[in-house]
């Protein structure tokens, strides 16, 4: 089994088939970890899954100490200025508020922490992981598995595996090789993400701060704790359309950029490499897309290969790996002869709903938490837009089934009552005042009540 990328979802991919005895080679590109903690936290499912695999006690000892019952989620022009909503972030964390769903609770972990504890628990299962080498391109022999290059420090290697997993990231090489397509509204925007120390005691007021949403220096700006000494991470949206790039934010202007939205003076912040080369600031796009496909003959796609969404939320690592546990447990079974090789094709029908309802929530949260106008897959807007138009949906249907009632028809009680039960008498109601008595204010009757007869002549109404 060949894996490309060790980020959370292949690295996981690799721990949950190893498990099951299944041989696993691992090739990422990347030599060092990552110093940015990008996904923070890791969802009830997702440990549910790494108990199974008998991570979970290490993945609890690691949790980021930054969170806790009182970290909260604020929205403000910036981190001192009052603010303009406030959210506990305890309950998605704490035991009791996942206690009716899952034996887990939400487990803030940092993603290189995770990674890490991956890799050690994979070596340990016997997966080969091979960091600092990478995938040149691959030639599919459908049935008969595929042939890959792979280059490292030792020059360029073919490997044959039966099955290829592609793990490989939201630029996927793979899929772009496979020429799978997408649906969803696509690129949100783009974020440049450093990590800086500040002592931002005074700012705080005393407040534990788990997410921080501002409009200074721009609006959608986040900014997040590191890990609790006075290490911060900053994402700012850039605009690369308007002919900003990443080069632009070069330490001196991040210090200004980070001071504005805290609410200090730039000589106060010091910007941190985040990677072993020194580079300060890494590009995120925020993309909201899931592949039209998750599987092309013996190659499957899983993480953010497959489905990009919002950082809100905290999907993306968690849905990743949970594509990886539903795939592995399924090839360990055909390749056990415990199942048919129909079983694998269950992968996509599963995870690609799940995949588009987890994009379409985080496409939510980000409008509800940023307030900013973000594009909705067509559907949910449809979904939305009936929900919102119910009421007068329903004022429409009354007003057509009144509507059938021609001037001069005879009326009689005991045929459909246009309305609903306690609902409000709509004004189109065939009803009329009978032997000296009112008409119902509300739907009382339900389906049987007064309404046009139509057998009966026209001309009189009783
Ligand atoms: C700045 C930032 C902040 C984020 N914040 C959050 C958050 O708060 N919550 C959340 O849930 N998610 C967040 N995410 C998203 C989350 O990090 C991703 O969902 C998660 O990393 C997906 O894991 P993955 O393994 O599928 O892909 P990745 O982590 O992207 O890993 C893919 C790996 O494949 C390797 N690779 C690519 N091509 C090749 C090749 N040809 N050969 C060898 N290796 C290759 C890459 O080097 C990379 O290591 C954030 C992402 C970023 C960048």
């Amino acid at each position: 089994m060949l894996i490309i990328g060790g980020g959370p979802t292949g690295l996981s991919a690799a721990v949950f088939l190893a498990r099951h005895g299944v041989p696993v080679t691992v090739v990422e590109r990347r030599t060092d970890a990552l110093g940015h903690p990008r996904a923070r936290a890791i969802n009830p499912r997702t440990v549910e899954l790494f108990r199974d695999a008998g991570l979970e006690p290490e993945i609890l000892s690691e949790c980021s100490r930054v969170y806790d019952e009182n970290s909260q989620l604020i929205r403000a022009r910036s981190l001192p200025s009052p603010e303009l909503r406030r959210t506990s972030m305890a309950r998605p964390h704490s035991a009791a508020g996942t206690a009716g769903v899952s034996p887990c609770a939400w487990a803030p972990i940092d993603q290189d922490r995770l990674e890490i504890l991956l890799r050690e628990h994979a070596r340990k299962l016997g997966a080969d992981l091979r960091f600092g080498s990478r995938l040149l391109d691959f030639a599919d022999f459908g049935g008969d598995g595929v042939d890959a290059r792979i280059e490292d420090a030792d020059g360029v290697h073919d490997v044959r595996a039966d099955l290829l997993i592609a793990a490989d990231g939201h630029r996927s090489g793979v899929r772009e090789a496979l020429g799978i397509g997408f649906t969803g509204p696509g690129a949100l925007g783009s974020s440049a993400n450093f990590v800086f120390t500040a002592d931002l005691e005074a700012q705080l007021r005393g407040r534990n701060l788990g997410v921080g949403h501002f409009d200074l220096p721009r609006p959608g700006t986040v900014l997040l704790p590191h890990d609790g000494t006075g290490r911060w991470v900053l994402g700012i949206p850039y605009h690369p359309a308007a002919g900003e790039s990443l080069d632009d934010f070069t330490p001196r202007r991040c210090a200004e950029l980070a001071a504005a939205a805290v609410g200090a003076r730039p000589a106060d912040i010091t910007i941190v490499p985040q990677l072993g080369d020194g580079t300060t600031v890494l590009g995120y796009e925020v993309e909201a897309r899931v592949a039209e496909r998750l599987r092309s003959g013996p190659v499957f796609l899983i993480g953010d290969a497959a489905h990009v969404m919002p950082p809100t939320g905290a999907f993306g690592a968690s849905t990743g790996i949970q594509d990886a546990h539903n795939l592995a447990w399924k090839i360990a079974a055909v390749l056990a002869g415990r199942a048919g090789p129909g079983l694998l094709d269950t992968y996509e029908a599963e995870r690609l709903p799940v995949a588009r309802f987890t994009m379409e929530q985080a496409l939510l949260q980000l409008r509800e938490r940023t307030g900013r106008d973000v594009p909705l897959p067509a559907d949910v807007r449809g979904r939305r837009r009936r929900r919102r138009l119910r009421p007068a949906v329903r004022l429409g249907r009354d007003r057509r089934r009144a509507g059938r009632r021609r001037p001069g028809d005879r009326l009689r009680a005991g045929g459909t009552c246009p309305g609903r039960p306690g609902t409000p008498r709509p004004a189109t109601c065939g009803c009329r005042a009978t032997a000296g008595r009112s008409p119902p204010s509300t739907c009382t009757a339900g389906a049987r009540c007064c309404s046009p007869d139509r057998t009966a002549p026209r001309g009189r109404t009783p």
